[in-house]
């Protein structure tokens, strides 16, 4: 095969590469949302259970009916996260950057997960020392960044824990650390912690996950120019660091 003729199949292997990719990503917009609907219907239906709008219920019955409501928010939770995994690249390169001003993420996400602490009996605190400076980021997509990190913070925590973030100014970055007092990585599968569907075993002994939140994280933090890093000893606890740009 001449040159020519080779660049021309390589040329057209490339469109069918493309067209190929295209329709798998299609396919999974297409799932994603499809399942977003029945998950949506059966949650209103559990809390219309829960608060007694079917009839009056047993305390075994809320019992198990509260089992199906956290089971079906986990669902939509991993969902939201396989879309998030599916759209990391392309927010990666798409970000809206503009000087904004954190605490409203870190205060909202505290608040989101306070019910969840309060189950576990895990204390939930932001050390804010005074305002934050602003910073260059795409808020929507931070607060996605922060939320996983309480919510790993919680989820990996024992009993009578705590989550602490702290938020400081180094220079000119904002480093935002959640420090749990949680089972811990091992030090073995440290380097992995960021690969895409990668979880620590003793992650998948005690926790359901689909190992996307970090990855996704990272690639939201990268796209703002910033670092994401972690302090973590086993049966001790971990502290999860990024840092931004301020805004000048
Ligand atoms: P998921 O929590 O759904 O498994 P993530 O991408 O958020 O996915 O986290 C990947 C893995 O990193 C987890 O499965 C767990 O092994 C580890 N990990 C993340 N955060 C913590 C934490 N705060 N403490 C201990 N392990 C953690």
């Amino acid at each position: 095969m001449d040159h020519t003729s080779r660049i021309a199949t390589l040329t057209e292997e490339n469109i069918k590469l493309k067209e190929e990719l295209q329709q798998k990503s299609d396919f999974l917009s297409m799932i994603v949302h499809q399942l977003r609907t029945p998950l949506a219907a059966t949650k209103w239906i559990f809390k219309m259970m829960m608060d007694g709008d079917l009839g009056k219920i047993s305390a075994e019955q809320r019992n198990i009916i509260e089992r199906g409501f956290e089971s079906n928010e986990q669902m939509i939770r991993m969902l939201a996260e396989i879309s998030h995994a599916h759209h990391a690249r392309e927010w990666k390169l798409n970000l809206a950057l503009k000087p904004t001003d954190i605490t409203d993420c870190i205060n909202g996400a505290l608040g989101s997960f306070a019910g969840e602490a309060k189950l576990k009996d895990i204390t939930l605190s932001f050390t804010e020392k005074q305002s934050l400076p602003l910073v260059m980021a795409d808020k929507e997509k931070i607060c996605l960044v922060i939320q996983n990190l309480i919510e790993n913070a919680l989820k990996y925590n024992k009993v009578h824990g705590s989550v602490t973030v702290s938020a400081e100014q180094f220079k000119n970055r904002l480093v935002i650390g959640v420090t749990d007092t949680g089972i811990g990585i091992p030090l073995e599968e440290q380097k992995h912690i960021f690969g895409k569907f990668f979880r620590a075993k003793n992650a998948q002994q005690s926790e359901k996950g689909t190992g996307l939140g970090l990855f996704v994280g990272k690639e939201i933090v990268e796209g703002h120019h910033g670092t994401i890093w972690f302090e973590s000893t086993e049966s001790i606890g971990t502290t999860f660091f990024f840092s931004l740009p301020l805004a000048h």
